[in-house]
């Protein structure tokens, strides 16, 4: 098993100006440099989940061209959360319109999932066979939003055939939303993980990828000096 990002690079967090973070990007970027992190991805929630929650829209999307980072030298990229929508495996990567580069493809409670959670193992298989060129990696496959019915071994084999790698999530263990078997299954055969906090605060951006680390160290899955 190799993890992707093992030093201070973080993928998967959440801002005020786009989704349910209480933190606004300019503030982020700024703790993120304190911190010591080098490159980080802000990946809001997509469209769908939002229009589900009926987040209001804080800031327009196009502005994101225009930010640049005045705080520091942290590499800064602009992802998005995307969730599968059906067992066909369709999926919102949209925010505002906009698909970013990087993708991460997840899935929350219903809605936006718009079937019943025995059918989500099929929403899973279906749209990595479609969207396996452009997703990233997958986001806390491991939560315990559907339950026990995400067969996570048929769905980790799917993306180590397509090199796609799955998400350890710092803030789903740290707050008890992760289901630990499957978790041990997925990482049993996993051949790529990032490990990311998913942070929708600063102190979590601070603290819960390091508690990642402390899990897969705890449970034998590395050795040696990470955060
Ligand atoms: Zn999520
Ligand atoms: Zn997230």
């Amino acid at each position: 098993m190799e993890i992707v990002n093992p030093g201070n690079e973080d993928y998967h967090m959440h801002s005020i100006n786009y989704s349910d973070g209480l933190n606004t990007i300019d503030e982020i970027v700024k703790f993120a440099g304190e911190i010591g992190l080098k490159k980080i991805a802000i990946t809001d929630h997509n469209q769908a989940y939002l229009d589900a929650r009926t987040f209001p829209r804080k800031s327009y999307r196009g502005i994101i061209k225009r930010w640049q980072n005045v705080f520091n030298n942290v590499k800064v990229e602009f992802g998005v959360e995307a969730d599968i929508l059906n067992s066909k495996g369709d999926v919102c990567m949209d925010i505002q319109g906009e698909i970013p580069e990087l993708i991460i493809l997840s899935t929350h409670q219903s809605p936006p999932y718009q079937e019943d959670s025995k059918t989500i193992t099929e929403g899973y298989l279906n749209a990595i066979e479609r969207f396996h060129d452009k997703i990233n990696f997958l986001g806390h496959p491991c939560s315990v939003y559907h339950g026990e019915n995400v067969d996570i071994i048929a769905v980790t084999e799917l993306c180590n055939k397509y090199e796609i790698p799955l998400e350890v999530n710092g803030a789903n263990l740290a707050t008890n939303r992760t289901n630990l078997n499957k978790l041990k299954q997925m990482l049993s055969i996993a051949d790529q993980i990032y490990v990311n906090s998913d942070a929708h605060t600063l102190n979590e951006l601070k603290t819960v990828r390091r508690k990642a680390f402390q899990y897969l160290r705890e449970n034998g899955y590395i050795k040696g000096k990470y955060l």
